[in-house]
């Protein structure tokens, strides 16, 4: 089942706040420069990738030297707007240390319910991905919480990324977080928690054992990850969840090693 992933031409990389920012709330520039390299290589190999990233508010914060998240929505959209600029200047650089281009593409989760702005979410990526251009791709947080009817959720990227897998029928989803994978109950509160290897089918017993995240950067916590990873299951996709702490852990999961936790279904 994971000698398969290797096959996978096009991959969606989703990476947390949590593996671009340190705890005391710094720049993680090996973290950040390892993904360049890492989403450079694949791209050299002839796959295609695109990168959903979070950090906005992480990046926002460390550049206006807040130490605490902003409570209100609008402070935390112009912090936003402060570091969506910032983190596409440091991914801008560590990409072209390789000799990649990126461009940077905001989103809202409702597109895919509006058939003109899906088609135009889709020929954008599509035309990026002929051109060898790797999309950096984030929600658009100015926008997302504005307009009160959409179903819109500030700050989640987990869904967004499948969205983005769903839009481009990618065959794989690989979502970095702070943690090894999904396990029995939330490692943080309880030692005894085991790590799943591979989920076939998201059982309600499985969301029972997903907790709320796990730092001051997290987004969704693990119940947004296993929403996420049921709408990759609804594509005959595969996702995997795995710690961000070395982005050069995706080539270990593309040749296939047990790493992390695999969602796919047990194709008989
Ligand atoms: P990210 O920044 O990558 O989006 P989150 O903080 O949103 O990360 O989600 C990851 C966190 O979810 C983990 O650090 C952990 O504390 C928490 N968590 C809750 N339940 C579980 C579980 N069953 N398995 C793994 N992690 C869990």
């Amino acid at each position: 089942m994971r000698n398969q992933l290797n096959e996978a031409k096009r991959i969606v990389i989703k990476i947390g706040t949590s593996s671009l920012i340190y705890p005391n709330g710094n720049i993680n520039l090996a973290g950040i420069d390892e993904l360049a390299f890492t989403l450079t290589d694949l791209k050299n190999q002839g796959k295609e990738v695109i990168l959903v990233s979070s950090g906005a508010i992480g990046i926002g914060m460390n550049k206006l030297n807040f130490t605490q998240r902003p409570s209100s929505i609008p402070e935390q959209q112009a912090v936003a707007a402060v570091g969506q600029a910032e983190l596409m200047s440091i991914y801008g650089q560590r990409f072209m240390v390789y000799g990649q281009q990126t461009a940077q593409v905001l989103l809202t989760r409702d597109v895919i319910e509006f058939p003109e702005s899906r088609q135009n979410v889709v020929n954008t990526l599509e035309q990026l991905l002929r051109m060898g251009i790797i999309p950096i791709i984030n929600e658009n947080d100015t926008v997302a919480v504005d307009e009160l009817d959409h179903t819109t959720k500030f700050g989640d990227n987990d869904q967004l990324s499948a969205i983005v897998l769903q839009l481009t029928q990618a065959n794989l989803l690989i979502m970095l977080s702070d943690i090894n994978g999904f396990y029995s109950d939330n490692p943080s509160t309880n030692k005894e928690a085991t790590l799943y290897s591979h989920i076939t089918e998201l059982t309600p017993d499985l969301f029972n054992r997903a907790g709320g995240k796990g730092s001051q950067f997290g987004t969704g916590g693990m119940h947004s990850k296993l929403k996420a990873a049921q709408r990759v299951l609804d594509q005959q996709s595969a996702m995997v969840l795995a710690n961000g702490k070395q982005p050069k852990v995706i080539f270990d999961i593309l040749a296939g090693e047990d790493i992390g936790t695999l969602f796919k279904e047990d194709k008989k």
